[in-house]
This record gives C-alpha cells, sequence and structure tokens, in this order.
C-alpha cells in the first residue's frame, strides 16, 4: 500500500481499509468479551468484530450461543441467575468502558501470510472493508448442531422448551418433574440426559441406531439412574405443540412406525460443529474434529501472533465460564507477545 492509499485508506483493489490494530478479537461470546476487558485495560485499544445473524439453519446471533439460552444459573456471580443475552450485553457494556471498539461484521477470512511484526495479519471483513491486526484472537465459538426440524427450530426460538444445551436450561422449574427427551447417542447426550435425571419424572434419550458411540462409563452412569430409558432406532420427525413442546413425532428406524412421545422438554445433543469457516486456507491447524489447534496449556496457535479461546478451541468442556477463563487467558498471552515483539 501507498502512503496516499494508507491516508485514504482505499487499496488499488478498491477494498477500503481500516488501518492497522494491535489487536483484532474475532468472536462476541464469553470469551471474546473476556479477552476485550483485559486487553482493553492493559491499552491495547482491542477492537472486537461481534459478527452478524444468521441462520445455520438454527439462529446463530452476536454474542452466540448464550443468546439462545434463557436462565444462566451456573455462572459464578449471579446468585439469582441472568438470562444468556443480558448476561453478553453485561459483558460487552465492561469491554467497552475500558476502550473497546465494537464492529458489527463478521470477519470472513484472514490473511496470515507475512511476518505479523513486519506486516499485520490481513482480514477481511463482511462488509467489504480489511483490517490489519498484529494479534488476532480467535473466539468464534462453535455452532450447536439440530435436527433441521422447523417446529423443533420454532421452539427453541420461542423458549418453547427446545434446546441444544441441557446444562444451561435443563433446571428451569418448567423441566422439573416432567417427561423429557434428549436426542442424540454420544457422551454429550449421555452428560446431559444424566443431568437432567436429577429434576425429570423420566428421560428418554432418542438414538437413531441400536448402540450408542458415548464411552462406556458415561452409558453406564446414565443408565444407572432409576428414570432413564434409551429408545433405541428412533429418529425424531417432528416435534409438536403451539407455544411449548408436547410431544414428540418418532419413526422407527428400522421398522419405518411411526409413534407419539409425550414430553414437555427436548434437549438436542447431536454433536457442535466449531465456527472455523473464516479460518479456511488461513494455514491455522485444526484438531481432527475441527476444533482450532492449541499449543499447550495455553492459546497459541500455530500461527505467529493468533491466539484462539472459548467454544472454537474447545471440545471438551464448552461453559461460558470455562470459555471466559479461555479468552484471559488469550488476552494475556497476546500482550506478552506483542511486548516481546516492541509492539506496545
Ligand atoms: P458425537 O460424539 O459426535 O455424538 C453425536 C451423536 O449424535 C452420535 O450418537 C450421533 O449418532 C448422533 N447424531 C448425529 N447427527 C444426528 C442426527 N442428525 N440425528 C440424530 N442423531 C444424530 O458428539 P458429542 O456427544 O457432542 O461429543 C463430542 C466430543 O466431546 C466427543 O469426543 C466426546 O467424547 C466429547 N465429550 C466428552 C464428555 C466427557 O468426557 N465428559 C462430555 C461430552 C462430550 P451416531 O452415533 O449414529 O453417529
Amino acid at each position: 500500500m501507498t502512503s496516499s492509499e494508507q491516508a485514504s485508506g482505499v487499496q488499488e483493489s478498491g477494498v477500503r481499509d481500516s488501518g492497522v490494530h494491535k489487536l483484532v478479537i474475532i468472536g462476541s461470546g464469553p470469551a471474546g468479551w473476556t479477552a476485550a476487558i483485559y486487553a482493553a485495560r492493559a491499552q491495547l485499544e482491542p477492537t472486537v468484530f461481534v459478527g452478524v445473524p444468521k441462520s445455520d439453519p438454527g439462529p446463530v446471533l452476536p454474542g452466540g450461543q448464550l443468546m439462545l439460552t434463557t436462565e444462566v444459573e451456573n455462572y459464578p456471580g449471579f446468585p439469582q441467575g441472568i438470562t444468556g443475552p443480558k448476561m453478553m450485553e453485561d459483558f460487552r457494556a465492561q469491554a467497552e468502558r475500558f476502550g473497546t471498539k465494537v464492529v458489527d461484521a463478521d470477519i470472513t477470512k484472514l490473511d496470515l501470510s507475512q511476518d505479523p511484526v513486519r506486516s499485520p495479519h490481513v482480514l477481511h471483513t463482511s462488509d467489504g472493508t480489511t483490517v490489519r491486526a498484529h494479534a488476532v484472537i480467535v473466539s468464534t465459538g462453535a455452532v450447536a448442531n439440530w435436527i433441521g426440524l422447523e417446529n423443533e427450530m420454532r421452539l427453541a426460538r420461542q423458549g418453547g422448551g427446545v434446546s441444544a444445551c441441557a446444562v444451561c436450561d435443563g433446571a428451569l422449574p418448567a423441566f422439573r418433574g416432567q417427561a423429557l427427551a434428549v436426542v442424540g447417542g454420544g457422551d454429550t447426550a449421555m452428560e446431559e440426559a444424566t443431568f437432567l435425571t436429577k429434576f425429570a419424572s423420566v428421560v428418554y434419550v432418542i438414538h437413531r441406531r441400536e448402540s450408542l458411540r458415548a464411552s462406556k462409563i458415561m452409558q453406564q452412569r446414565y443408565m444407572s439412574r432409576p428414570n432413564a430409558k434409551v429408545l433405541w432406532n428412533k429418529v425424531v420427525v417432528d416435534v409438536l405443540g403451539a407455544e411449548h413442546i408436547d410431544g414428540l413425532l418418532l419413526k422407527d428406524t428400522v421398522t419405518g412406525e411411526q409413534s407419539r412421545l409425550d414430553v414437555k422438554g427436548l434437549f438436542v445433543a447431536i454433536g457442535h460443529t466449531p465456527a472455523t469457516k473464516c479460518l479456511a486456507g488461513s494455514g491455522i491447524e485444526l484438531t481432527d474434529k475441527g476444533y482450532v489447534l492449541l499449543r499447550g496449556r495455553n492459546s497459541a496457535t500455530n500461527m505467529a501472533g493468533v491466539f484462539a479461546a472459548g467454544d472454537v478451541a474447545d471440545e471438551h468442556y464448552r461453559q461460558a465460564v470455562s470459555a471466559a477463563g479461555m479468552g484471559c487467558v488469550a488476552a494475556l498471552d497476546a500482550e506478552r507477545w506483542l511486548a516481546a515483539q516492541g509492539i506496545d
């Protein structure tokens, strides 16, 4: 870029460039905002790209999965609980209080081919600009997989007893003493179903095959509960209920027979997909399950100056509080890395 282009902010390609940042944070869930709070207080003047709303096919909102959570009761410091959206609003306000800049756009592509000290990383945004940054924190989260049924998505959106996170939503009064269903046969399904047995009258795990994918110990833990049931070879073909779920239409994968199951809650636990689309071609190494690979007990990726935090780099815990902790770690790592390069 020539000096006149730098001054005008317009490159030869016609793409607008919003200048060089010390630190750009991609994603606005608990990891991204916590990283921003720490980085802003360290005077790194972070800019957070919060993303834009999408349907993927379920709702994906700036703020991440907590935006789809009704009540958060397991985040320390909120004895009365707090709604997911309110929590994200407060995280954002706290980050902005210390000077974090917020951009309502997605980062769509990362060009990490240059040495970030001499020539900052180039990030492309969904509104057609480029941004350059010496350090980047990827905190794009993960998106829960949904079955993809119209009524499933409708009831999930309106808080009608359909959720993709039993640990977040399962303990709500609406589910206590009720018959509840969990779809899936992996460790997450077992974990969520076991959790729900504490509140529900009965829990049905609905699995499409006749053997579970989950580890034996997780299976045993669930099966040992007196109110635990598994419905084998079944898929959900419709979710019933106008304002709140009152049943499921199931189909037997062997006989094709359909049946109704009365339940007051549906928890979809068929895996998560880490949000790494924007990382394609960037050179950032991923795990065999598609999560950002961290290089140790810190937030460093394989690319210089690029750090990751939260669910995009965590296939095991995926909690708001663990994501926030990872955000803190990433900000401290970025701050130290920038200082070591003489950028402060
Ligand atoms: P997972 O292991 O990929 O299991 C997903 C389950 O959902 C599978 O049983 C799969 O069925 C089923 N499924 C997928 N798509 C479906 C669909 N469209 N309709 C119906 N069923 C569908 O995912 P996960 O359980 O979330 O686990 C992810 C990783 O986290 C795993 O490595 C797991 O070990 C780990 N994890 C560990 C713990 C723990 O150790 N405490 C807890 C949770 C997760 P099939 O089996 O037929 O493919």
